[in-house]
């Protein structure tokens, strides 16, 4: 008996060894728990810190609202982005002093490259009646037809004074010919210095008429049977990524022409006509109404 009382008292023992050790670990265990709930209930007590944390939490919460928003904001900010990476060089061929028997061969060309480009036509050509066929092609393949006066006559436009009538006269007649509603001219010789008189521009800056001069003048009109000075001058000329070229419906140009836009493809440059809507200012006498 006396040594199954000595068992029964060691069996007694150890459970209590074990209570005893189980006892210090859940003792152990509750301080560090308490412990750490009062560490985590401390950072909320911090006055501002925990309050801001909260808010910025609610206003990204609220910003990005329900599922399909997102998605159509963020298609408008990746096109902007697109186009800075790649900044547009443009090249805008302008041809003046039509229409004329050449023009078809000049469309047929631009046509094949797959180019628009400006005119600016004269008042005594346009009146001719077979010539006009040609102003319509024009338009319909995307080109733009602007005015350059009536006369070409420098001592009328200039020293009488005929601009702004003139050029009045020959965008109503680009009107009644193709139905557009033109507002851009080139002054024949430039506008500079023929246009100095301050009160004729603003003349024209009341009648909503844009003037236009150019970057590159390819000299293209004393050049008759030298198309490859022509591609020189042009070349020379090109400086910056927006360059506005000076031509006339010559047959020199005619040669030339698929040499230039050959050219200008190769120096990475796109091919864009004068639209109203995009003007920007170029003329001479830095004039910004006009
Ligand atoms: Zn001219």
């Amino acid at each position: 008996m006396s040594a199954l009382n000595q068992q029964e008292t060691r069996k007694r023992k150890r459970l209590k060894k074990r209570y005893f050790v189980i006892l210090l670990l859940v003792i152990f265990g509750t301080g560090f728990f308490v412990g750490k709930s009062y560490s985590a209930r401390e950072l909320p007590s911090t006055p501002d810190e925990p309050s801001s944390t909260q808010e910025s939490v609610d206003k990204s919460e609220e910003s990005s609202p329900q599922s399909e928003m997102p998605a159509e904001e963020e298609l408008p900010k990746k096109e902007p982005i697109e186009e800075e990476k790649k900044p547009e060089k443009l090249v805008y061929l302008t041809f003046d002093d039509g229409p004329s028997k050449l023009t078809e061969r000049f469309l047929d060309i631009l046509q094949e490259q797959g180019v628009k480009a400006t005119f600016f036509m004269q008042g005594n050509n346009l009146k001719k009646e077979h010539l006009q066929k040609s102003v319509n092609r024009a338009v319909q393949e995307g080109h733009y037809i602007g005015a350059h006066s009536m006369t070409h006559n420098y001592k009328t436009l200039y020293t009488k004074q005929q601009f702004v009538p003139e050029m009045v006269e020959t965008l109503d007649l680009i009107h009644e010919i193709t139905g557009t509603n033109p507002h851009l001219v080139r002054p024949p010789y430039g506008s500079a210095p023929g246009l100095k008189n301050e009160q004729v521009r603003k003349q024209l800056a009341d009648a909503h008429i844009k003037v236009w001069d150019w970057t590159i003048d390819s000299k293209d009109w004393e050049l008759a049977g030298n198309p490859s000075q022509i591609l020189r001058n042009i070349k020379q000329g090109t400086t910056s990524d927006r360059e506005i070229v000076l031509m006339h419906e010559k047959p020199q140009t005619l040669e030339a022409l698929p040499g230039i836009i050959k050219f200008f493809k190769e120096h990475g440059y796109a091919f864009a006509v004068y639209d109203e809507a995009h003007h920007f200012v170029l003329n001479f006498q830095n004039d910004l109404e006009l």
